[in-house]
């Protein structure tokens, strides 16, 4: 697979562009900042996979570890000026599909790739706790508008759930017609791609596809940025069905004037989460959604849109952090970023942000101090004032 590559790889010359945003103002290839070795930087990486092709250097878990805590924040792919940028991805999952065909991966990473064959999620829990969080809600039943598609971070996490039920209960108050596949419901497979397991990722998106036919699905809203994107990007064979990210829905629904927010005051910023807005280019749905919200002032960070600041769970690391936990870790770096705008709600449109963000959120002894939101939640606190 890679050795298609090395003819190409070499062609980084190590510049060292791709470790910031486009103004250089600050660090932004986030296991570069964490680590601050060459090595975990875009351009140290592949000039070690490149060794690595050529025979010059053996495998090491040392080897597996840089390869695999590169976030696919795609930070590199936006700030790289060569004509191969596009690339940079492919390269490095490549390298890990080499790695994990050839078993040599670290043990967290074969544990999460083995929960996720057996039990459809990446921590191993039991399939029929899927929906311990959707008292209340509906199971998805042929004729309902939308399959509400919640994810493994939605259905598990408590931060997740919190999100899952506050859109779910937004959509009921709403009166959509919706419904969940509970502990039918699979893992969707993006992280499972990402990481670098091509088999169980084609066995995962047959069985998604399989399922989404048997109950005549025609339209799917996903919690998480991850979903939308396997689903919107890698999924051969969905066919007619249409995917959006929940934002979509929210906005569409406030621009046909399905929804009446009332005012709201507070200062917010906003964190583009990097599956929602480096690999799919939304970036004005959620900014729209918060200027249509009376009274919502909207302090960007220095870091967004293009050159925003991964929390550094992105490709499975929200489950087996490689980044770790030190005050350098990017979810940390990234809440006093937050902090920093003077804005006192950190505004989310992802289940893996909000898990790393609330944890360093507590770490960073800001509790009380800069409350972390999703989105829906405002919106529905927005509502809940009529
Ligand atoms: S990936 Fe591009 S920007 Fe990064 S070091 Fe290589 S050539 Fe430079
Ligand atoms: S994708 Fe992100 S984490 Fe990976 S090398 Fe590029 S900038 Fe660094």
């Amino acid at each position: 697979m890679m050795f298609e590559y090395a003819d190409q790889i070499h062609r980084c010359f190590r510049c060292g562009f791709c470790k910031f945003p486009s103004d250089f103002t600050d660090l932004n290839c986030p296991s570069y900042n964490r680590f601050r070795f060459e090595s975990f930087s875009t351009g140290g990486r592949l000039w070690l996979i490149w060794a690595w092709l050529k025979g010059e250097i053996e495998w090491s878990n040392h080897l597996a570890k840089v390869v695999f805590s590169c976030t696919t924040c795609k930070n590199c792919v936006e700030q790289c000026p060569m004509k191969f940028s596009e690339d940079i991805i492919d390269w490095i999952v490549g390298t890990r599909m080499d790695m994990v065909e050839k078993s040599l991966v670290p043990t967290q990473i074969s544990e999460f790739l083995d929960n996720i064959y057996k039990y459809g999620n990446p921590w191993g829990l039991p399939r029929n706790e899927r929906d311990s969080w959707a008292e209340g809600i509906n199971r998805y039943t042929s004729g309902d508008e939308y399959l509400f598609y919640v994810g493994c971070a939605g259905s598990y996490e408590t931060q997740g759930q919190r999100m899952a039920k506050a859109f779910a209960d937004f959509l009921k108050s709403t009166g959509k017609s919706f419904g969940i596949l509970g502990s039918e419901e699979d893992c969707d497979g993006n992280e499972v791609f990402y990481v670098g397991e091509k088999g169980l990722f084609q066995e995962l998106v047959k069985k998604n596809i399989d399922k989404f036919n048997e109950l005549d699905v025609k339209k799917i809203v996903t919690l998480s940025p991850h979903a939308y994107n396997s689903m919107k990007n890698k999924y051969l064979g969905l066919g007619e069905i249409e995917v959006v990210h929940y934002t979509q829905l929210l906005l569409e629904m406030i621009q046909k004037g399905e929804i009446q927010l009332k005012e709201l005051n507070a200062k917010v910023t906003y964190h583009d989460p990097c599956f929602l807005g480096r690999y799919n280019e939304i970036y004005d749905i959620p900014r729209e959604i918060l200027k249509n919200i009376p009274g919502i002032e909207l302090i960007e960070m220095e870091r967004n849109r293009q050159n925003s600041f991964c929390c550094g769970g992105g490709s499975g690391n929200f489950v087996f952090d490689l980044l770790g936990r030190s005050e350098d870790s990017p979810s940390r770096i990234r809440v006093r970023e937050a902090h920093g705008t003077g804005a006192e709600i950190l505004i989310i449109t992802c289940p893996s942000c909000y898990c790393m963000l609330d944890e360093a959120i507590k770490t960073e002894k800001l509790e009380g101090i800069l409350t972390l939101k999703d989105i829906s939640e405002l919106v529905k606190e927005s509502l809940e004032k009529i």
